[in-house]
């Protein structure tokens, strides 16, 4: 039996920064599945398919290749088709294509057993929407993770500032408003926390207390 943390939540609630951070303590392997998301997006949209077309994002979602590597300087990566598409996975543009082709139910099944093929010994922390829902019902280990809006648009804006990408805190506010509510009222694997999730509220929380609960929380 593999173990597996699970940590869902809405965008921007801290949930990449502190699941890369638990899963190198506990030295499990992780898993990004809102990359796998954002990379059928990026790829639909560089072979310029129609967001209406089920069937073509559905062929696209298999066909996609997508790895995960780190770099000369250990900084994580995401290759698309071979070619490195970190920064323009981070876009909200990409955000918004991959919550739009989220929501076809075959787009979602397409991706089902890559999402699970990550679950190797030691262990993983898996990082999503449906991670404790859907993907791993099973993982003795479930956390949702949430923030006010404000501050979850804050931290997008100081991350995209970092980057050099120029936005507003407020037309980001709104476009996470607008994806937090789409995942949430989708009719497949919509945004909710599984039953027997642990909360953690992390507005006004420094990721360093945040991961330290976590970890009890695995380790109890
Ligand atoms: O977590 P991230 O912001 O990278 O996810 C981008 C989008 O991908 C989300 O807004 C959501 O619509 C979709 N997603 C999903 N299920 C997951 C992970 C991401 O539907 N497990």
């Amino acid at each position: 039996f593999v173990p597996v943390l699970t940590i869902d939540g809405p965008s921007g609630s801290g949930k990449g920064t502190v699941s890369r951070l638990v899963a190198a303590r506990l030295g499990w392997h992780y898993l990004d599945s809102g990359a796998l998301y954002r990379a059928v997006g990026v790829a639909a949209g560089w072979a310029d398919l129609d967001l209406a077309d089920p069937s073509a994002l559905v062929r696209c979602a298999f066909d996609t290749q997508v790895e995960f590597r780190e770099n000369g300087a250990g900084e994580p990566r995401v290759l698309i088709n071979g070619l490195d598409a970190t920064d323009e996975l981070r876009t909200e543009t990409a955000g918004a294509a991959a919550s739009a082709i989220a929501a076809i139910p075959e787009v979602r099944a397409a991706l089902k057993d890559r999402q699970r093929a990550f679950r190797r010994p030691p262990g993983l922390v898996a990082d999503g929407r449906d991670m404790g829902t859907v993907i791993f019902p099973d993982a003795p280990h479930k956390v949702f993770l949430t923030a006010s809006a404000e501050e979850r648009a804050e931290r997008r804006y100081k991350q995209l500032k970092d980057k050099g990408v120029s936005v507003t805190l407020d037309s980001l506010l709104r476009e996470i408003l607008a994806r937090d509510a789409r995942d949430a009222q989708r009719a497949v694997a919509p945004l909710r926390p599984a039953e027997d999730a642990v909360h953690i509220d992390t507005t006004g929380l420094g990721i360093d207390e945040v991961v330290e609960r976590v970890l009890q929380w695995v380790r109890r």
